[in-house]
């Protein structure tokens, strides 16, 4: 079994950005990514400082905005509408969850498609529907790279994606079926799961159950990718994926910590350089 090593991964990606960063600035093209927090979720925030220092660290510039948690949907739309309109910024990331009182779906509707780094906005999903160029939900565009960069050959594979959800699951489906795979997508109503899983010649768990897949779901010498993260009784890190029972029967597995987790960032910095090239 080899391991696929995504600290690796990211951190050459994030050096090759620094580069084009630094080639942009000769060329007089900037950026500035705004990221909005709403209340002081600890999670959330740890992920706002570590955007902001991945800013800092392949030279692009970063303003937070922190909200407070009864901040209204009409106050945060107003800020979003500032943001759209400030040539300064190229790129808006608003912190999910967002507070109940807050519509997720009109918050994400409202950022200019333009500068929706993460992704998530209904003009980039459907311009990835139709296979045209957009900005890429950052975790599953984090999955293509650590494949093709661990050299796994993804064309007329048969691949296995395990959950549906706007974020990971869908468009980690349609990514695969851009690069030629053969796609099934798995949720909580299929039957059988055991039997699809185990017939992918690379199997995608995005599906939030701490290490749920075991060996049963893995065919030998399959490609198994684990984007799920949780701590588990010891407090210890652990994904969907029991990686001791399935680390033998996979070619290649990534681990957690250190395998999709460092390379969502990674993706965030690639989709913000891209707004500043397309300024
Ligand atoms: P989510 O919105 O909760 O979606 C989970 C999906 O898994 C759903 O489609 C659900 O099916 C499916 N599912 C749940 N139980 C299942 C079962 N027993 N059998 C088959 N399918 C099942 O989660 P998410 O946002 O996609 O995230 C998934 C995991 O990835 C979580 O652990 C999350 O923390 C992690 N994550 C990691 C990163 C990263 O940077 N590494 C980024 C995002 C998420 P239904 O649709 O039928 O309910």
């Amino acid at each position: 079994m080899e391991l696929i090593d995504g600290k690796a991964i990211s951190a050459e990606i994030k050096d090759e950005l620094k580069l084009k960063v630094e080639k942009l600035k000769s060329e007089g093209k900037e950026g500035c990514l705004a990221v909005i927090q709403v209340g002081n979720d600890p999670a959330s925030s740890i992920y706002v400082k570590n955007k902001k220092k991945a800013c800092e660290y392949i030279g692009i510039g970063s303003v937070s905005y922190e909200l407070s948690e009864n901040t209204s949907e009409e106050k945060l739309l107003g800020v979003i509408d500032d943001l759209n309109k400030n040539p300064d910024i190229t790129g808006i990331l608003v912190q999910l969850p967002l507070p109940s009182s807050i519509c997720e779906d009109n918050i994400i509707k409202a950022i200019s498609p333009e500068k929706d780094v993460d992704g998530f906005h209904p003009v980039n999903v459907g311009n990835l529907c139709g296979g045209r160029d957009c900005f890429v939900s950052c975790t599953p565009a984090g999955v293509i790279e650590l494949l093709k960069r661990s050299n796994v050959d993804i064309s007329g594979k048969s691949c296995v994606v395990i959950g549906r959800s706007n974020i990971v699951g869908k468009p980690m489906a349609l990514l695969m079926l851009k690069e030629n795979a053969t796609v099934t997508i798995c949720h909580s109503k299929t039957p059988n799961l055991k039997e699809v899983a185990s017939k992918a010649d690379i199997l995608i768990v995005a599906m939030g159950k701490p290490k749920f897949v075991g060996a049963e779901y893995v065919k030998k010498g399959a490609v198994v990718i684990d984007v799920g993260i949780h701590r588990d009784e010891n407090n210890k890190m652990c994904g969907d994926v029991d990686f001791e029972a399935v680390k033998d029967i996979a070619s290649k597995i990534t681990p957690v910590p250190g395998g999709v987790g460092p390379m969502t960032i990674a993706m965030l910095m690639k989709n913000c350089v891209k707004a500043i090239e397309n300024k």
